[in-house]
């Protein structure tokens, strides 16, 4: 950390006394190097990522410049998403507390307009907005620009990935040219450099990268398996570690949906999020995850920015990242607030060596490790569910359960550990078979034959007939066509029964198969 204190910063006494109720110490690099900068009314680009304190690194010289007498919008703050708005917003709301007569105000979409006009009218000086809300009160003449000093953008490289370029150029020629810029953005690419020589002036560069402000306790392993064994090895480590909560990071949209689904198969509480659900799902997602109920977050890297959870205890990399700084913004949800974290990483093939080009980058040994075995994820299973039970004997009163249990015992020839160990199995589940075939989706035929019910995304309105599906899974799998169990057709998917002998090989030789000319997805159904 910098040797820089804040006292020789010429921070103001009011947002001096706020940060000392926030808990910092000293400044952060970014922050001992981007505040005086910043105060001087410099431009500035600076490179840095969350967990460095580049909120702070910009919001206090933007507070303190700010004339509390005058009533009207002087500094506006873009980012990307939602979440990371409210989280800015909120960091401000603190840095602001001693700052009488300062109002700041998040404004993005999914909320209340005429509420965020309110508010605007009664004189906001700071908003801290989403590109695309942002000029939708441009253009109703909602929010007015001739004041303005400060502009910050915010995470920009993401803002430039999610297709804001042009919001954010034409909020740039907006805003009066006296004014100062501050770029933030984790990375530099080529689109940053350009939208910074186009609209800063002279700015200063600062880059703070990969340091973050604490030492995170996390520890990194990572699992070489097949990619068809990637939904039951991200199983069996659920499993294992019963993470209270995890985050799942997929490369893309398709890959949330498909693997948040298959978790949910499998019974566990999982949900997705992405760029592509409304904001109401975001929501309703992201409020089961912060009250616990749901546990498994899975979702791009995009969408998870600016999720503030601070008890995440497992992050989950189901795809290597494709960027190297996206590693070290994945993991960094974990290990927070002083806790210790894990990060677990699948790789397939050829994702060694861009683990590799990670590890080297980010200067951070990952670890080689094994799945846990079946056998053991059921042991710790069986250990947990006597646990359990132990806990439920000392706490309720079962004389009348014993009773029952005599009898039984004393009718039938079994003994008390048989009987315990034939109910753990059924609560268990069927695990003999977990490793391909979700138990909860077989069940038996009429002829008492094991079926599966599978699940395939074309239907009537493709023109596809119950024929054609027979004949491609017979024609594809090679099973006869008479242990093809119901085909249940409506008008966009289909239900097909096979032997669940035949499943694995079923779903194997069909996940490239086209029916009437069009790629499909067959995958385990629902139970029955
Ligand atoms: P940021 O990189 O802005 O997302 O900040 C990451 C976290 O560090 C936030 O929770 C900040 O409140 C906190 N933080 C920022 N600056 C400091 C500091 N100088 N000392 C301690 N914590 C800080």
């Amino acid at each position: 950390m910098s040797s820089l204190r804040f006292e020789e910063l010429s921070i103001n006494d009011e947002i001096m006394r706020a940060i000392v109720d926030m808990g910092f110490n000293e400044p952060s690099p970014i922050q001992a190097s981007a505040i005086p900068v910043a105060l001087e009314g410099k431009d500035i680009i600076g490179q840095a990522q969350t967990g460095t304190g580049k909120t702070a690194s910009f919001g206090i010289p933007l507070l303190q410049k700010i004339d509390p007498e005058l009533k009207k919008l002087q500094a506006i703050v873009l980012c990307p998403t939602r979440e990371l708005a409210i989280q800015v917003a909120d960091e401000f709301r603190k840095m602001a507390k001693y700052l009488h007569g300062i109002k700041t105000l998040p404004i993005y979409g999914g909320q209340d307009i005429v509420r965020q006009i309110k508010a605007l009218k009664a004189g906001a000086q700071v908003v801290i907005g989403t590109p695309g809300r942002v000029m939708d009160h441009m253009r109703r003449k909602t929010v007015k620009f001739n004041k303005i000093r400060t502009l910050v953008l915010d995470e920009a490289d993401e803002m430039l990935n999610m297709g804001f370029r042009e919001d954010i150029e034409e909020i740039l020629t907006k805003i009066p040219e006296e004014r100062q810029t501050l770029l933030f953005s984790a990375t530099m690419p080529k689109a940053i450099l350009e939208l910074a020589r186009e609209y800063q002036q002279d700015p200063e560069v600062i880059k703070v990268i990969k340091k973050e402000l604490t030492v995170r306790k996390i520890e990194q392993y990572y699992y070489e398996v097949e990619s068809h064994n990637k939904v039951e090895a991200i199983s069996r480590l659920l499993d294992k570690y019963t993470p209270k909560l995890s985050l799942v990071f997929c490369n893309t949209k398709k890959q949330v949906d498909d693997l948040s689904e298959a978790l949910k198969d499998r019974g566990y509480f999982a949900e997705g999020l992405h760029g592509d659900l409304k904001q109401m799902q975001r929501d309703r997602v992201m409020h089961a995850f912060r009250n616990g109920s749901t546990q498994i977050l899975v979702a791009t890297d995009v969408a998870a920015r600016g999720i503030d959870v601070d008890d995440v205890e497992a992050v989950f990399n189901y795809d290597v990242p494709q960027d190297d700084e996206y590693y070290v913004h994945r993991i960094g949800r974990t290990g927070r607030a002083g806790r210790t974290g894990r990060a677990f990483t699948l790789v397939v093939g050829r994702d060694i060596y861009k683990l590799k080009e990670i590890m080297k980058y980010c200067k951070t040994k990952i670890e080689k490790a094994s799945l846990p075995t079946n056998s053991e994820v059921s042991k710790l299973k069986i250990k947990k569910l006597l646990v359990n039970a132990n806990e439920t004997a000392i706490n309720n009163d079962m004389r009348d359960i014993y009773e029952s249990i005599d009898e039984w015992v004393q009718d039938n020839d079994i003994d008390y550990r048989e009987l315990v160990a034939s109910l753990i199995k059924m609560n268990m589940g069927d695990t003999s078979e977990q490793e391909d075939i979700n138990s909860s989706t077989k069940y038996y035929d009429k002829n008492n034959k094991k079926m599966v019910r599978l699940f395939i995304n074309v239907g009537r309105s493709q023109n596809v007939k119950p024929k054609d599906i027979l004949g491609a899974i017979a024609g594809e799998s090679g099973i006869p066509g008479k242990a093809v169990g119901s085909i249940d057709m409506f008008d966009k998917y289909t239900f097909v029964d096979v032997p669940s002998k035949y499943a694995k090989n079923v779903l194997r030789s069909m996940r490239k198969t086209k029916i009437k000319g069009k790629n499909i997805n067959i995958e385990t159904a629902n139970k029955k």
